[in-house]
């Protein structure tokens, strides 16, 4: 898949991009980054890309026109690329939405600044709103990031057999069961014994239960959406006794 960036600051992405699983993703050639310097499009002498907002109030926005040049010179090269605009008032990117876009050709990813970035924008190219969360950045490179890599995990090939994504968290609706390594013992904790026993199907119902039971403590919400089993009810009403209240 090739992601596409449109940003002010490049150099932000050396680094997170260079390592580990984006960084294997990129050498098995599963997935292609470019980043596409906006400043390069502003064709002005002192290659501005910000302006104050019409109307006044704080700050200043990016401008239309080097932008829209250099989503032209993008969209060019990748015309069924869906166009992506960062922004806290996106919609929430969820492992849902990482699973929709990973089946895109490809991203192109807008990476706003200082207040924001021109409406006409918006209007004239993006597909997609994406939003990391409730809360403000100062600019859309980390969010991209964000979406690029957990895009990039779920790209089949990506992930060795042995990291599989698919017990990760949210993947089957659930939180991921608690994990643990050698040594069996530290500063008096133990593994739990079931862990130890060798027997698959032992392990595979203990991961289950603590599965309901990690969610329906941290995340209730994903309880409630959750399609669960016959096999994942009884669970739940075993470890709503043992509580002596209700899970579900
Ligand atoms: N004034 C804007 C916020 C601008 S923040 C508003 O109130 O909506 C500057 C840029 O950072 C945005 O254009 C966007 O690209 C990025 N950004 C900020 N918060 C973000 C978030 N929660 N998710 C994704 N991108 C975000």
């Amino acid at each position: 898949m090739n992601f596409d960036i449109l940003t002010l600051f490049p150099g932000m992405f050396s680094g997170p991009f260079d390592e580990s699983i984006i960084r294997r993703g990129k050498d098995k050639q599963l997935i292609d980054i470019a980043l596409h310097n906006i400043r390069d499009y502003a064709k002005d002498k002192h290659q501005v890309t910000d302006d104050a907002p019409y109307g006044g109030g704080a700050g200043m926005l990016m401008k239309v026109e080097p932008l829209a040049a250099c989503m032209e010179a993008v969209k060019a090269l990748r015309p069924t690329s869906t166009v992506l605009m960062t922004s806290p008032q996106g919609r929430p990117f969820t492992h849902k939405v990482a699973k929709e876009l990973s089946g895109c050709e490809g991203l192109i990813i807008i990476c706003g600044r200082y207040e924001g970035v021109d409406e006409r924008i918006r209007e004239l190219f993006v597909d997609d709103d994406i939003s990391l969360g409730d809360y403000v950045l100062s600019g859309g490179e980390i969010a991209a990031m964000a979406i690029v890599d957990a895009v990039t995990r779920l790209i089949p090939g990506v992930l060795g057999c042995d990291e599989s994504a698919t017990t990760d968290s949210f993947c089957n609706g659930l939180l991921e069961y608690p994990q643990y390594t050698r040594p069996a013992e530290f500063m008096g904790l133990t593994v739990p014994d079931t862990l130890l026993s060798g027997n698959h199907e032992m392990i595979r119902k203990w991961r289950r239960r603590e599965s309901l039971r990690k969610t329906s403590r941290l995340r209730p919400d994903l309880l409630l959406q959750a399609d669960l089993t016959s096999e994942d009810r009884k669970l739940l009403s075993e470890l709503e006794r043992d509580n002596g209240s209700t899970v579900r």
